[in-house]
C-alpha cells in the first residue's frame, strides 16, 4: 500500500501545526511511520488521501457506533446548518435530546452539554468538589478523563503518596489534590480512603476501562466502590465518555446494575461532532450556576449542529432494539476469529472484550490495570499494527487503545479482518 500523500501532508502540516497533528496519538508516534491522512469515509470504512480503502477499527475514537457518515446523522446536520449554526441562545433542540438522554440513562434527572469529553469530566470533578465542599479526588492509574490538570496526574512513589504531575505546565499545587488508585484493587482503594478521611470529593473511574486497552471491572469491583463512597460522602463519577451509549443505552449504570452520582459523557453522544455532557440527580445538578454556585460555562455549548447530530444518534440507537446485541455478536466473532488465527500461529496474546470494545493484547497474563497492561510487547504490536494496516485494516496506533466496533461491519468485514490477523501472525 501506497502513503504517498499522506506522507507529504504530514510533512507540510508539521511545519504549521505542532506535530503535525492537533491531537498527539494521530502522529504515530508509539508505532512510527506515518500518519495516513483521511480524505473521506462511509459506513465501516475510511479512505486516504492515496484512494487506499481501510476497515476502520477507530471510528473516530469511539462515535462512529452506527458507522461514518450514518445519514440520519448527516441530514440532521445539513438541514440544520441551513437555519443557522449558532445562537449563543436557547433552543428547543437542546431540550429534546436532554430529555432524551435523561429517559435512557438511568438515575439522571438533569443533564448539561459540553464540547468535549474533558470539558464533561472537567465539570464533573468541580461540581463534585463544589458540592461535596472537599478537595481532593482518586482516579486510577490508566483511566484517562482528557487532558485537564488534575487528571495529567502520575503515581508518586508510595502507593498512598500524593500524585505528581506528568505533564510539564500542570502544578504541584493540583498535583497535591489528585491521589492515583490501582483499577480493580478495592483494597488499594480503601486504603487511600483511610489516609484521606474526610478529604476526598470524589472517586472518577471509567466503569469499564478502555485507554488502556479495554479492561472490564473485576466482579463486585463496582458495587464495592460505590460502598466505600456512601460510607464517606464521596461521590462515585462514572467517566462513560467512551463507554456511554454505546456497552447499552444507558452505559455501564445500566450494564453493571452499579448508580453513579455524577456521569460523564462523549464521543456517541455527539454523533461526530465536538460534544461532551455531565448528568447527575438535581441535587447536585443544581449547584451548578445558574442555579447554584458552581460556575461552567461555554459559548458554542448545546450548539444546534452538534445536539442535531446528537438527538439523530441517540434516537437511532433508543429504537433499535437488536443493536446492542448484534454489536456483541460481531465483537464476539471477531475475538474468536483472532483468538483463533493467533493461536494456530502460536502467537502469545491476551484479549480483553465486553459489548463492542476489544482489545489485543502481546501479553500471557491476564489484563486488569496499568501494570499488566503495560507488560504487553511493545515491538510485537508495531509489527501487527503495520501489518493490519498495509492489509487494509486501521487499527488504533498504540497497544493502550481499544478497537470500537460498528453496526457497519459486516461478516465478510470480520473475515477480511480475521484473514489479514493470519497473515500477520506468521511473522510475530
Ligand atoms: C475520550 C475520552 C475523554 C476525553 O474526551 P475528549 O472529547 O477527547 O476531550 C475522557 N474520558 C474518556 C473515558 C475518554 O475515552
Amino acid at each position: 500500500m501506497l502513503y504517498q500523500r499522506s506522507s507529504a501532508l504530514f510533512k507540510e502540516a508539521q511545519g504549521v501545526i505542532p506535530g503535525g497533528v492537533n491531537s498527539p496519538v494521530r502522529a504515530f508516534n508509539a508505532v512510527g511511520g506515518t500518519p495516513i491522512f483521511a480524505k473521506s469515509a462511509k459506513g465501516a470504512y475510511v479512505y486516504d488521501e492515496d484512494d487506499n480503502r481501510f476497515i476502520d477499527y477507530i471510528n473516530s475514537w469511539g462515535p462512529m457506533l452506527l458507522g461514518h457518515a450514518y445519514p440520519p446523522v448527516v441530514e440532521a446536520v445539513i438541514e440544520k446548518a441551513r437555519q443557522g449554526t449558532s445562537f449563543g441562545m436557547p433552543t428547543a433542540l437542546e431540550t429534546e435530546i436532554a430529555e432524551l438522554a435523561v429517559a435512557m440513562v438511568p438515575n439522571i434527572d438533569k443533564i448539561r452539554f459540553v464540547n468535549s469529553g474533558t470539558e464533561a469530566c472537567m465539570s464533573a470533578i468541580r461540581l463534585a468538589r463544589g458540592f461535596t465542599k472537599k478537595d481532593k479526588i482518586i482516579k486510577f492509574a490508566g483511566c484517562y478523563h482528557g487532558h485537564s490538570d488534575s487528571f495529567l496526574i502520575a503515581a508518586g512513589s508510595g502507593a498512598i503518596t500524593f500524585g505528581t504531575p506528568n505533564s510539564p505546565g500542570v502544578t504541584g499545587g493540583t498535583a497535591k489534590d489528585t491521589l492515583l488508585a490501582i483499577y480493580n484493587d478495592i483494597e488499594n482503594v480503601k486504603s487511600i480512603v483511610e489516609a484521606n478521611k474526610g478529604d476526598i470529593a470524589a472517586i472518577i473511574i471509567e466503569p469499564v476501562a478502555g485507554n488502556m486497552g479495554c479492561i472490564p471491572p473485576v466482579e463486585g469491583f463496582l458495587e464495592n466502590l460505590r460502598q466505600l463512597c456512601d460510607a464517606n460522602d464521596i461521590l462515585l463519577i462514572f467517566d462513560e465518555v467512551m463507554t456511554g451509549f454505546r456497552l447499552a443505552k444507558g452505559g455501564v449504570q445500566e450494564l453493571k446494575g452499579v448508580d453513579a452520582d455524577i456521569v460523564c459523557f462523549g464521543k456517541v453522544v455527539g454523533g461526530g461532532l465536538p460534544v461532551g455532557a455531565f448528568a447527575a440527580r438535581n441535587e447536585i445538578m443544581d449547584f451548578l450556576a445558574p442555579n447554584g454556585p458552581v460556575y461552567q460555562a461555554g459559548t458554542l455549548s448545546g450548539n444546534p449542529l452538534a445536539m442535531a447530530a446528537g438527538l439523530a444518534m441517540l434516537k437511532e440507537i433508543n429504537a433499535d432494539k437488536g443493536l446492542m446485541n448484534r454489536l456483541g455478536e460481531k465483537t464476539k466473532y471477531l475475538h474468536n476469529g483472532i483468538a483463533e488465527a493467533l493461536n494456530k500461529n502460536n502467537v502469545i496474546h491476551t484479549i480483553n472484550r465486553i459489548g463492542s470494545m476489544i482489545s489485543v493484547h502481546f501479553s500471557e497474563e491476564p489484563v486488569v490495570d496499568f501494570e499488566s497492561a503495560a507488560k504487553g510487547n511493545n515491538e510485537t504490536f508495531k509489527t501487527f499494527f503495520h501489518g493490519m494496516l498495509d492489509q487494509g485494516i486501521y487499527i488504533a496506533p498504540s497497544a493502550f487503545e481499544t478497537w470500537f466496533i460498528t453496526d457497519a461491519l459486516t461478516y465478510e468485514d470480520l473475515n477480511e479482518t480475521i484473514a489479514a490477523v493470519e497473515q500477520i501472525a506468521k511473522s510475530l
